[in-house]
């Protein structure tokens, strides 16, 4: 375990999912701190984890080895402008931030110094332990600044670096965003059932458990495509045949190439 000290500006959705996975996996709460300006999340991580907490995003960024950026992408560019008096070269930066990119970051409207900055993207499914992360590191991050931002970003899953930055958009597309491309098909799912006359939670506990089901058998089977899964499961004629050539015939393959292709160019817009 890493002797260094992380605080996290902005103590949101995200961050909790990150601390939460460091202190459960022995990271000690007293290398922990966030800085957050409403109170009462940060009263609720220092109850729940014992980890410090501020205010004050300019101390706790100086106090720190290792600092989290993880505010909204629309308030980041303002949250680095109050950095700028720090010295940041020796301090290790890991921004959670959608779309702007790692070059950004030295900008004179933003931190104002070169800086060594990982861009990570997360997903919420961090929140309870089966998080997937992307991370990209600049030519300038060295060994020792990758592997602690890959224990911060695989204390709630797992995580895996892209080569270029630009694949991070891709990492939105396919693990940042997804978790809601799934839980739309079971709302659907579950939607179809209700109005066939089942009872809402009836039809919850079937869908969610064939997901689960489906997530386990792709994940304990990496001999097996996706395709060949399917395929063993669907027999001419029969039941599930029929409910997969419908959704074939309604090109959903094409739909989901949409639906991804909208998300980068949304992240890219964002850049
Ligand atoms: P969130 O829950 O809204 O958290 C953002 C936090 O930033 C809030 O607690 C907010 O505090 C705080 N904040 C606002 N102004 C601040 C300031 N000046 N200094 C310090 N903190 C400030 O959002 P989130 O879902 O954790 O997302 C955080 C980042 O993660 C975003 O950049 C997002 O793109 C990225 N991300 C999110 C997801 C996701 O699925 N949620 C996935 C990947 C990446 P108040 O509430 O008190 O204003």
């Amino acid at each position: 375990m890493s002797d260094k000290r992380i605080c996290f500006i902005g103590a949101g959705n995200m961050s909790r999912s990150i601390i939460s996975g460091l202190v459960n996996s022995g990271y000690s709460p007293q290398l922990i701190e966030a800085s957050n300006p409403s109170t009462g999340k940060l009263q609720a991580l220092q109850a729940d984890f014992a980890i410090k907490v501020t205010t004050d995003n300019l101390a706790a960024a100086k106090a720190a080895d290792v600092i989290v950026l993880a505010v909204k992408p629309q308030l980041m560019q303002q949250v680095c402008a109050a950095l700028q008096s720090l010295d940041l070269s020796n301090k290790l930066l890991i921004t959670i931030a959608a779309g702007i990119s790692a070059a950004r970051y030295s900008d004179s409207d933003y931190l104002a110094q070169p800086v060594k900055l990982i861009r990570t993207m997360p997903n919420t499914p961090m929140q309870i332990g089966t998080g997937m992360s992307g991370m990209f590191a600049p030519a300038n991050i060295n060994d020792e600044d990758k592997a602690i931002c890959n224990l911060i970003m695989t204390s709630g899953g797992q995580a895996v670096w892209v080569e270029k930055e630009a694949d991070l958009n891709l990492v939105i597309a396919l693990a940042g965003s997804s978790p809601a491309y799934f839980f739309l098909f079971v709302e659907a799912m579950i939607k179809a059932a209700t109005e066939l006359g089942m009872e809402q939670q009836t039809a919850r506990a079937l869908a969610q458990q064939a997901a689960l089901g489906a997530a386990k058998m792709l994940l304990e089977n990496p001999q097996l495509s996706p395709q060949q899964l399917r395929q063993n499961v669907t027999s001419k004629g029969g039941t599930t045949h029929e409910a997969v050539e419908t959704f074939i015939q309604g090109n959903l393959s094409g739909l989901v190439k949409q639906a991804m292709n909208n998300c980068i160019a949304r992240a890219e817009a964002m850049a």
